[in-house]
């Protein structure tokens, strides 16, 4: 019997560092376990939940996401790649779920909580931006991996308290209506964090902090030039410490097989940032340049992209058909 695994990336922007180092790069590893049935869902319905006020962000970044998906080596032959607005059930679902849930549990979540607190810092006013449908999205996240029979969550760090989230909602859906919802389990990268440009604890979309893997060679080059080093280091000679400088962090993540000379050289005061951040630069092109070529294929053949995602929605829709009749039996609403 095979796994089934879900997992999900909104279409608020493109691809990034962080999403691919934290989650992307392992989902392209999974994809090859024949063990696994693997779906993958374009969240567009949770984006809405904070970009409610700009639909057409959302709309534009579902093809967006696709392709950076597709040129990272996602293979929709081994995936379900699908569009979550176009499975009705997963609404249905939430509906629901909504009614095993407090508000009060919701409001402890600690991703609610950091992301409330990030909405507070960006509008000023919680009570302007924080909406029903937001405060509520770890429920209709329930709904998108029990859709699925997801067993296996393949995330980042920052997704632990919604899966611990679904796993309630489940016990306490099964303890109603009976033994039917499977629990969840995550499953981390040997990454499961990366770090922001300016330093912060997470690179995200939302957050103006990400290099993104569509980004041009001149974006990245200014985005580098710009990310934060050791505060200490004034002059090119002064030695620094390279574990608190985001230029060495990100020469680590792309595995720069010069590492041990970058980090002994900052030590000792003989490497300056500027050289240091050309050579990132540098590498980070290489790095990126097999990737920007398999995507400029995809934007030459968007009919491709989206038979892709029609055939991958069709498929997955199949599945959540089946989740909801069998849960309308054990709720007994299939007059
Ligand atoms: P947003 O800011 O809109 O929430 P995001 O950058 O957090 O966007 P998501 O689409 O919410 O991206 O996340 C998709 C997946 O990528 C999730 O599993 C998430 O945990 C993972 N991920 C995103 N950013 C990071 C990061 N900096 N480190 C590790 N994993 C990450
Ligand atoms: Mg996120």
């Amino acid at each position: 019997m095979k796994k089934n695994i879900l997992t999900g990336i909104r279409p608020t922007g493109n691809l990034h560092l962080g999403h691919y180092f934290g989650a992307s790069r392992n989902w392209i590893k999974l994809q090859d376990n024949p063990e696994y049935d693997f779906h993958l869902e374009i969240a567009d319905v949770q984006a809405l939940t904070d970009h409610f006020d700009d639909p057409s962000k959302v709309r534009e970044n579902v093809y967006e996401l696709a392709m950076d998906l597709l040129s990272i080596g996602l293979d929709p032959k081994k995936v379900h790649l699908f569009i979550q607005s176009q499975i009705p059930e997963i609404a249905e679902l939430t509906v629901f779920y909504s009614n095993l849930v407090t508000m009060a549990r919701l409001y402890r979540n600690p991703t609610v909580k950091t992301e409330i607190k990030q909405k507070k810092a960006l509008f000023g006013n919680e009570g302007e931006s924080v909406t029903y449908g937001f405060v509520g999205y770890p429920v209709s996240q329930a709904a998108d991996i029990t859709a699925f029979n997801g067993e296996l969550i393949p995330v980042g760090e920052d997704q632990l308290p919604l899966i611990e989230q679904c796993r309630e909602i489940v016990r306490k859906f099964n303890s109603i209506y009976g033994d039917l919802l499977k629990e969840p389990e995550p499953l981390l990268s040997s990454t499961p964090r990366i770090k922001g440009l300016d330093g912060s604890e997470k690179m995200g979309k939302s957050l103006g902090n990400a290099i993104y893997l569509k980004d041009s060679e001149e974006e990245i080059s200014k985005k580098i030039m710009n990310a934060i080093t050791d505060p200490n280091k004034i002059k090119k000679d002064d030695p620094a410490n390279p574990h608190i400088c985001m230029v060495y962090y990100y020469h680590q993540l792309i595995q720069n097989p010069n590492l041990e000379t970058v980090c002994e050289e900052c030590k000792k005061g003989h490497r300056g940032c500027v050289q240091c951040k050309k050579e990132l630069i540098q590498k980070m092109n290489e790095f990126l340049d097999p990737i920007r070529e398999k995507r400029k294929y995809y934007e030459n053949h968007q009919e491709e992209v989206e038979k892709i995602l029609k055939e991958g929605t069709e498929s997955a829709r199949a599945t959540a058909k089946e989740t909801m009749k069998k849960v309308r039996e054990a709720m007994k609403i299939n007059y």
